[in-house]
């Protein structure tokens, strides 16, 4: 089921990214650090009171010409009213309401969406009576946070949480497998569709979706359905914040969360910028199975080396990653496409595959021979058994006798001996480490 989206819109300075840091920081964090996954995080995925929901940092896009600022946040605003659930707009107590503040309430409050106010540097709770002039914004109680204090930020998250729309789930039968494309504008997405549909144009209904399944295209090929999620969104065109990057990541993000398999697809002609990262990296923490598809195939001076490079480049990129097939190919030429849909089928499964407790438990055994557990302190970790708890993305619990001593890199080593035995080619896999003596 889909995770609701949150957004922190508000002006430049007033503390968003501070405040984002906040919530998606330290234990709220779901998902531990990887290397490879950027640092200059613009999007994180948060549970509060036992509701997951991904939130973005809808500051910071840039763009050119006169009046930057205004026209900055307005875009920002525009785009989290498109894309998000809730808006938590942020204000600064120390500033007041300024100008820039009321032309992102007035747009905030045509929306219709929940809207929580949240004022930022009161740093002082003595001062608690900074928030009232914010009671003027008409969207209820203002909520005082201090980034700089941490203090505030449960209150936040009680209101964020409280406002979450109930889960949307579609209506797709269990053996339909939801397929996303995402990627930067030009890599090729709706070229893809047209090609894997094998029409020339797309036809689907335009009508903004009372459902969402409005939006999505089904198909069927060698017996097996799919579900391509969000294609209207795709051929959605035109405005200049498409090409901004937390544009595509917003739109990528709801895909992403609503489907089975990720197409990560990258432009074989130019080759892996940090914003294929942003988007792949989300794909990652949200448990999806993946693969890259390098499109434009077509383009591309080759030589029998050719190939070898590009998926060595990937591989150096994503680190994060190692598990997703890359599939060649050309929207354009149709030249290898026949090689994607058995792909995605191949990961789908992966995505679901459950191993039986004593066959784990074998590979687990033997690999704790070949390398022992991590001491500390004098204790030696001692992993009593595992099992796997869930799928969609495979999910591992090891018991042991105390989860301090469990160390990264050791968690990292079962996974890979996991892999080693059983592939979940494709899938991310969890582990998680609980104490059972
Ligand atoms: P953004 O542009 O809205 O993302 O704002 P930033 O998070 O970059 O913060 C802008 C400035 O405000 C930085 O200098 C922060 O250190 C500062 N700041 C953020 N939160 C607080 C706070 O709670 N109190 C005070 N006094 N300063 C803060
Ligand atoms: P999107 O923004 O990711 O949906 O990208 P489009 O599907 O609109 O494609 C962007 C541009 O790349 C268009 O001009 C396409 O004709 C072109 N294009 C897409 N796929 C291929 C391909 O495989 N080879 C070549 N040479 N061009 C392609």
């Amino acid at each position: 089921m889909a995770r609701p989206v949150v957004a922190i819109v508000g002006r430049p300075n007033v503390g968003k990214s501070t405040i984002f840091n906040r919530i998606i920081g330290d234990r709220l964090s779901i998902v531990e650090d990887k290397p490879g996954i950027t640092r200059d995080r613009i999007y994180g995925i948060s549970e509060w009171n036992g509701k997951s929901f991904s939130i973005i940092d809808t500051g910071g896009i840039e763009i050119d010409g006169e009046d930057v600022i205004l026209k900055s946040i307005r875009m920002q605003a525009e785009l989290a009213i498109e894309e998000a659930d809730v808006i938590v707009f942020m204000s600064d107590a120390k500033a007041g309401i300024t100008q820039a503040d009321e032309e992102v309430a007035q747009m905030l409050y045509r929306s219709g969406k929940p809207i929580i106010v949240a004022v930022n540097k009161v740093d002082n709770l003595s001062r608690a009576d900074l928030i009232y002039e914010f009671y003027s914004y008409g969207f209820g109680d203002p909520i005082a946070v201090s980034g700089s204090h941490g203090t505030g930020i449960g209150d936040l998250l009680d209101a964020i949480t409280s406002n979450l729309p109930e889960l949307e789930e579609d209506h797709y039968d269990e053996d339909v497998i939801r397929v996303a494309l995402i990627g930067r504008p030009n890599v090729g997405k709706s070229s893809l569709v047209n090609a894997i549909l094998g029409e020339e144009r797309v036809i689907v209904s335009d009508i903004a979706g009372t459902t969402r399944d409005a939006i999505d295209t089904p198909f069927e090929k060698d017996g097996q359905k799919y579900v391509l999620i969000d294609t209207a969104g795709m051929r959605k065109r035109g405005k200049v914040y498409e090409t901004t990057e937390k544009y595509s990541v917003m739109r990528a993000m709801r895909a992403i969360e609503r489907a089975d398999v990720v197409l990560v697809v990258i432009n074989g002609e130019e080759g892996i910028i940090e914003q294929d990262k942003h988007i792949a990296g989300y794909a990652y923490e949200a448990g999806k199975a993946s693969l890259f598809v390098v499109n434009k195939w077509d383009v591309v001076d080759k030589d029998d080396k050719t190939m070898h490079q590009f998926e060595t480049k990937i591989r150096d990129h994503f680190l994060f990653m190692t598990y997703a097939p890359i599939v060649f190919l050309s929207a354009k030429t149709k030249q290898r496409l026949q090689k994607l849909l058995p792909v995605v089928q191949h990961v789908a499964q992966q995505h679901v595959m459950r191993i039986q407790t004593h066959l784990l438990n074998d590979v687990i055994s033997d690999a704790v021979a070949i390398n022992p557990p991590p001491t500390d302190k004098g204790r030696r970790l001692r992993i009593n058994y595992v099992t796997q708890v869930a799928v969609k993305p495979p999910t591992m619990v090891v018991f042991v006798n105390d989860p301090e001593i469990m160390h990264f890199s050791y968690e990292r080593y079962l996974e890979n001996k996991i892999r080693a035995a059983f592939n979940f080619e494709g899938t991310p896999i969890r582990i998680f480490t609980r104490r059972k003596s």
